[in-house]
């Protein structure tokens, strides 16, 4: 399978390069996950939905693949802890819950979200509260090597002083020059030599109850601190692919490299990746600002900006006919369009078994299943790969009207190619096939209780076989009877 070379854009050097693990059939991706004391937006699950679909394609490829994806539990404070709160805390105190219950509440409604995306769970989700003892290690080695220093309890990571050997700036290319001068006036009310310079460990306030020993005080990590323990304790100093939103490019992965960088002296991600934000009303949906949609509100449908449901499959289709690296504004027209694409493409290929078969093929299944791969090994283009997999759309149509002919090994390649593609690459399900199925049944069911009405009728249990039509109605179930037997309607 692994003929086909795939090419990662790397956020690093900005160029698309040539993937090669570091480890021959393996590969280490850590993503960085949600700080749980919100639901996740629809914009949160289009990232999470970005790296559903890498970590698809390296198995789909024949790879072994760690994915570590975190849960952030504590520590995601607002300007580096120098005003605002936790946000865990705060909710805590909003809905009277303890920390660790808002941490639950909303860990769940992660998952059970991810779940009906049907994306697939990591392979180590870590959360940064079971993992203090690594992050107060690593703050240890990164004074030992004197890339940090301790003011009042709280440790800070000395960016001047690393960037005498070091290049902070060169993920997000920013300049540090630039960030002095743009920052200057706010140095005088903080314990940081430089404003620049981050949190590795803070000094927690009396109120602040989410709290750890530590040798320089009782407190709790910086954020920035928690990837950067569980990235390498359970990938390696040094690992293949590292995640995230585009938003998270600096600080959050600049500070990871710095880290990193000054306790381990090695680069520890080999291939940045960044996927673009979801945009509403063209700007970026996001929750402090109000301007989001909630997955559960697609799929019901209760939000004014819907004009109907949205199935997760739909959703995520419309997600997936944009490039990862693209922005990606949402409406429910785009989104219309995207189910009407979604059911065309799903009828083509339940089509595909009842096509006549030929001695050769007209049609050039290889080449096509080519160029599906293709798509997907250049930087995972999945619109690319959506437009390929419409092709069959058109093929059907073709050999069914005998314009076009396949072979009986055609016919296997191109159902079989078909079917990795919609649904273990791009994890999409096949629900209209699933209701009709159940409608199916429904049917089948009803069928069964006129027979036992009719029968009823029969032996003139009259009481038997009103009660039959009149539950029957009360559920919405119609029943008609006619000259040719009775009929049924759903209403
Ligand atoms: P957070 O819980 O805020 O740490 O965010 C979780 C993930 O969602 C991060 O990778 C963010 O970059 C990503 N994210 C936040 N807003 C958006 C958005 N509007 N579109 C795409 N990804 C987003
Ligand atoms: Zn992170």
């Amino acid at each position: 399978m692994k003929q086909h070379e795939l090419f990662i854009y790397n956020s690093l050097s900005k160029k698309k390069e040539k993937f090669t693990p570091i480890h021959k059939d393996a590969v280490g991706m850590y993503v960085c996950g949600p700080t749980v004391y919100s639901n996740v937006h629809l914009g949160n699950c289009r990232t999470f939905l970005s790296f559903d679909l890498v970590f698809r394609y390296l198995k789909h490829l024949g790879y072994k693949v760690r994915y570590v994806r975190n849960i952030t539990d504590a520590g995601h404070l607002e300007n580096d802890g120098e005003s605002g709160d936790d946000p865990i805390l705060k909710k805590a105190r909003i809905e009277q819950l303890e920390p660790m219950e808002v941490v639950q509440k909303y860990t769940v409604d992660f998952h059970t979200i991810m779940a009906k995306f049907n994306a697939l769970p990591p392979s180590i989700e870590p959360t940064a509260t079971g993992h203090i003892y690594e992050q107060i290690h690593i703050v240890e080695k990164i004074i030992e090597e004197g890339f940090a220093y301790e003011k009042n309890g709280s440790v800070y990571f000395d960016v001047l002083k690393f960037n005498e050997t070091n290049n902070y700036g060169k993920l997000s290319g920013r300049q540090l020059e630039d960030m002095i001068s743009n920052t200057r006036e706010l140095a005088a009310q903080s314990d940081k030599k430089n404003p620049q310079d981050f949190a590795l460990w803070k000094k927690a306030e009396p109120q602040h109850i989410m709290r750890w020993p530590s040798p320089w005080s009782e407190g709790f990590p910086g954020w920035h601190l928690e990837c950067t323990a569980m990235s390498t304790k359970y990938l390696g100093n040094q690992f293949d692919i590292h995640g995230g939103g585009m938003d998270l490019k600096f600080p959050h992965h600049e500070c990871e490299i710095a880290q990193a960088e000054a306790c381990n002296h090695t680069s520890p991600v080999n291939y940045w990746m960044h996927a673009n934000m979801l945009t509403l009303n063209g700007k970026k949906m996001s929750k402090s600002t109000g301007n989001y949609i909630l997955p559960n509100e697609m799929f019901t449908g209760e939000n004014d900006i819907l004009s109907k449901p949205f199935s997760p499959t739909v959703t995520k289709f419309f997600m997936y006919q944009a490039h990862y690296r693209s922005i990606l504004d949402f409406s429910s027209e785009a989104l219309e369009a995207s189910e009407k694409g979604f059911n065309k493409l799903m009828d083509a290929y339940r089509m595909l078994p009842e096509l006549n078969t030929s001695e050769k093929s007209s049609i050039a299944v290889e080449n096509w299943r080519n160029a599906c791969y293709d798509a997907m090994n250049d930087d995972f283009n999945s619109p690319i790969l959506i437009a390929n997999l419409f092709e069959i759309v058109k093929f059907v149509n073709l050999l069914k009207d005998g314009k076009e002919t396949i072979s009986k090994e055609d016919l296997v390649l191109l159902k079989q190619t078909t079917h990795d593609f919609l649904f273990d690459v791009l994890g999409l399900e096949d629900n209209v096939s699933e209701s009709s199925q159940d409608e199916e049944k429904l049917s089948a069911a009803i069928e069964l209780l006129i027979q036992l009405r009719n029968t009823a009728r029969a032996n003139k249990d009259f009481a038997m076989s009103d009660k039959i039509r009149d539950e029957l109605s009360a559920k919405g179930i119609q029943l008609k009877d006619g000259k040719d037997g009775t009929t049924f309607s759903l209403n």
